[in-house]
């Protein structure tokens, strides 16, 4: 009989990162226990929860979580771009409803969950991780530890693989009832309503909408609960009447501007999903990668412990395989987050003209990232003289030249 505080794999957060990792970890066999600061799993809500259809169905994430978007409409002050689709490919996703199912999937495969139980530190051993510091629950040891804290690190800061976080996204959001608006439309909002940032409308079912700003620091100099205001003081978002304020709920959330961690793994530790910066920096999307990442964690994981090896070099298998398939991803959306962060009203109106020229089938592409698809690079060879020097240097050294 184990010890009630010894585990095999002990996991500090538990979004969407840490559960992932936690229902991989345990599916393998391992004995697993995932601690989140939060009362509840899934809540308070700190993202939009915009996604990806086929990319979340790969996950296995249930489509009544779901909900099925058919219109994209881009808009800057003097410049549309929208785009429809017969067959939805985004969905914005029922984020507490998701997060709690998977912290249901963790418990049925063996994981122990404690809710309310804040990560102090990692204990050490020589220099290594050997177990955590709960808050309201004391110590407990495992010879491996994985960070999925989010944009905090509370572990890879300690580990030294990481410092604070200087350069990062912060977004408010109210979610309204609103049954004006179309529920499967989606609008992103671009130019001086959200300075070195964006707005969105992302509807979610019921005559339900998230309004949200966000804007990237240290760059922005107003917060985004102010612009976010001031847009719904006009009265009407994207042509749609908004007369009454019907706000349910409020959400705040950071998230990481910066590129992966050069290091995510270290002896003992592994660190996933906002915690190493493993997000597409192109609008801030981090869900699906946090999914998918969390369960490459938790498989090395069950990979360590069959070998019962834990040292760095062992566990850089883990670094080797999220980029494999999405280092190139984010480098992508890492230069171009960069540039986005620079554009005026001008500039704005500029590339949304350039968007609406776009076939519609290149869209869904061309926002996930995936830049190396036939019918994106034909496109973006077309349109290579509107691109700047900078974009285009980088797509020539970064794709063509690979692919
Ligand atoms: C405003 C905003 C909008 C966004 N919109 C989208 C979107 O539309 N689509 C999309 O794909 N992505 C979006 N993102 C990004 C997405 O939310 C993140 O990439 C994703 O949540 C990362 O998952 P994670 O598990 O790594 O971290 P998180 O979801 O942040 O989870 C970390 C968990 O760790 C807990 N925690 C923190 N410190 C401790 C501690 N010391 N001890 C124990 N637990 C701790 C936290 O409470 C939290 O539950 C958005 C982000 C923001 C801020």
């Amino acid at each position: 009989m184990p010890k009630p505080n010894v585990y095999d794999l002990l996991i500090a957060g538990a979004g969407p990162a840490g559960l992932s990792a936690a229902i991989a970890a345990a599916k393998a066999g391992l004995r697993v226990a995932v601690f989140e600061r939060s009362k509840e799993i899934g809540y308070p809500v700190h993202t939009s929860g915009g996604s990806w259809i086929t990319e979340l169905r790969r996950l296995g994430v249930p489509e009544r979580f779901m909900h099925p978007i058919r219109t994209g409409k881009f808009l800057a002050p003097a410049a549309t771009a929208s785009f429809s689709y017969e067959t939805p490919v985004s969905c914005i996703l029922d984020v507490r409803g998701l997060y709690q199912y998977l912290a249901g999937q963790a418990a049925a495969v063996g994981a122990d969950i404690f809710p309310s139980a804040g990560v102090e530190y990692a204990v050490l051993q020589d220099h290594q991780p050997c177990g955590l510091k709960v808050r309201n629950h004391g110590e407990f040891f495992a010879p491996l530890l994985i960070d999925a804290t989010g944009v905090a690190g509370v572990l890879a800061q300690q580990m030294n693989l990481r410092g604070p976080i200087t350069r990062y996204g912060r977004g408010a959001e109210y979610d309204f009832y609103w049954p004006e608006w179309p529920g499967d439309t989606i609008a992103l909002l671009f130019g001086s309503l959200a300075p070195k940032g964006y707005a969105w409308v992302f509807p979610h079912g019921e005559a339900r909408a998230r309004i949200g700003i966000g804007v990237l620091y240290p760059e922005a100099s107003t917060e985004p609960r102010k612009l976010l205001h001031a847009l719904l003081a006009r009265g009407e978002i994207a042509g749609c009447p908004l007369i009454r304020r019907a706000a349910l709920e409020f959400h705040l959330g950071t998230i990481p501007a910066v590129p992966p961690l050069q290091k995510t793994s270290a002896a003992g530790l592994m660190v996933v999903g906002d915690a190493g910066g493993l997000i597409s920096t192109l609008l801030g999307e981090g869900i699906r990668f946090a999914l998918d990442i969390g369960r490459m964690a938790g498989e090395v994981a069950a990979e360590a412990h069959q070998v019962g090896r834990f040292d760095a070099e062992f566990l850089t298998r883990y670094d080797e395989r999220w980029r494999e398939r999405y280092g190139r991803l984010f480098a992508w959306g890492w230069a171009i987050n960069q540039r986005l962060a620079e554009y005026d009203d001008n500039a704005w109106n500029e590339k949304i003209a350039l968007l609406s020229q776009f076939p519609v089938e290149a869209i869904p592409a061309l926002l996930q990232g995936d830049w190396s698809t036939p019918l994106l690079l034909a496109l973006l060879w077309h349109h290579r003289r509107r691109l700047s020097r900078t974009m285009w240097r980088y797509f020539y050294k970064n794709m063509w030249k690979k692919s």
